[in-house]
């Protein structure tokens, strides 16, 4: 399912194995406020640096429009991919953290934000909770999201077995744009290229 193509994917860093069962999951990264790049590349790290964790892959940088409401700036966005062991509503509850740590606050639906973490899929689930519904409801919906996605993990699926590379071609219509590439050190910290 990972295929290692163009992305920028790394080795397992030295000294933080996961002993527990672990799986693979797609992290969704955006931002629209307060440098948003930085932001994202912040967001990358701080998820290469959770407990349990590790930075297996990132997208590059794409800038898309926004969705929702259009008088907001234009958002940045990427995907990440890592391993694992924490359960799906441990990894919510850390992702969360870090979007207050951002200093997200919530104003409107769609609205603005330094930083947002969704969780697009984790390993093959499906997860139907009150917090928390895997695969993201709309990342087939979202270019911005499956683009970066296809970038790391070209023959990435969904739990039932659709290739993500079928769905991209409905959300062509979008646009969004190129804007940087990630470099993945040795030690997992990211960095423009
Ligand atoms: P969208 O879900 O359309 O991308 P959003 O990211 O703006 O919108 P938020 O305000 O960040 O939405 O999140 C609202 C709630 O969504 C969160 O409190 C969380 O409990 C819930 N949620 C459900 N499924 C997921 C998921 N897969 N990843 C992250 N949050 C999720
Ligand atoms: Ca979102
Ligand atoms: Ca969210």
């Amino acid at each position: 399912m990972f295929a290692t193509a163009n992305a920028h994917h790394r080795a397992a860093p030295a000294g933080k194995s996961l002993t527990m069962q672990s799986h693979n999951v797609y992290i969704g990264l955006g931002s629209n406020l307060d440098n948003p790049t930085q932001q994202v590349i912040d967001g990358i790290n701080a998820l290469a640096a959770l407990r349990e964790t590790q930075l297996l892959a990132t997208s590059s940088l794409y800038a898309s429009a926004p969705i929702g409401p259009q008088d907001q700036p234009p958002f940045i966005n990427a995907v990440a991919l890592i391993k694992t062991a924490l359960t799906p509503i441990a990894l919510l509850d850390a992702l969360q953290a870090l979007e207050q740590d951002a200093g997200r606050v919530r104003k409107r639906h769609w609205g603005e934000r330094t930083l947002d973490l969704d969780i697009l899929l984790f390993g093959e689930q499906t997860i139907e909770h009150p917090r928390l519904k895997v695969p993201h409801p709309f990342m087939c919906e979202r270019r911005f999201v499956l683009e970066p996605l296809l970038e790391v993990s070209p023959h990435a699926h969904l739990p039932n077995g659709t290739a993500l590379s079928q769905v991209l071609p409905e959300t062509l219509t979008q646009e969004i744009w190129h804007h940087c590439t990630l470099a993945l050190d040795s030690l997992g910290s990211v960095a423009p290229q």
